[in-house]
């Protein structure tokens, strides 16, 4: 499997990263080594001062395709969860002063922490979910999919183009404004609606 993450589809993020609101998906991968599941803990590595937490819904694909339609995409996911999407954000800006890719900065071991997943017909509208990450109890960022400049359906068309989406693989939709450093002793609880699905700590 693999993960396909999408960078700056919550216009509120991409401007607190100062980044313009983008015309097409960016769009960037983590290899099945950066998943970290069943709440296990996350422990901070060494390269990095500065691991940012970045709160996604995550969409689990259920069968293989490639050149899907818009119209089509609903078809090839049934399961939605949520994933932290792990950022050295010390590394990444680096790397996009100097014009490299961000791979280090997002691809690195356990950077996926990702929660059990639910059916999506559980929910009456997709496009109005609120999801939230707190830490140590206090909300730190909110989110809400009908604020995602695109839109399951049109990221699975567009990825789809590029790269063979098969049975398994996960698609990390994009994070709220909010994000920020976590440190050791931080506990982190994730909430869909108000079911929480990750709760796991910083060692
Ligand atoms: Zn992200």
């Amino acid at each position: 499997m693999k993960i396909i993450a999408v960078g700056r589809n919550y216009a509120d993020h991409a401007k607190e990263l100062n980044n313009s609101v983008p015309d097409s998906p960016v769009i960037f991968l983590k290899p099945d080594t950066a998943v970290l599941k069943d709440n296990k803990p996350f422990y901070l590595p060494d390269f990095s001062e500065e691991i940012h937490h970045e709160i996604e819904i995550v969409i689990k694909i259920s069968k293989e395709g490639k050149h899907i339609s818009p119209k089509f995409a609903l078809n090839y996911y049934e399961e939605i969860g949520l994933g932290i999407d792990f950022t050295a954000r010390d590394i990444q800006q680096k790397h996009k002063e100097k014009g490299l890719p961000w791979e280090l900065a997002k691809a690195f071991d356990h950077s996926a922490p990702i929660s059990r997943f639910v059916k999506k017909s559980d929910f009456i509208d997709l496009y109005q979910i609120q999801f939230r990450l707190d830490i140590n109890g206090k909300t730190k960022q909110a989110g809400n999919t009908k604020d995602m400049i695109f839109s399951f359906e049109q990221l699975i068309a567009f990825i789809s183009q590029y790269i063979t989406l098969k049975k398994g693989d996960l698609i990390f939709t994009g994070t709220p404004a909010g994000v920020g450093k976590v440190a050791i002793g931080d506990k982190l609880t994730g909430y869909l609606e108000n079911e929480k699905l990750l709760d796991f700590e910083i060692k």
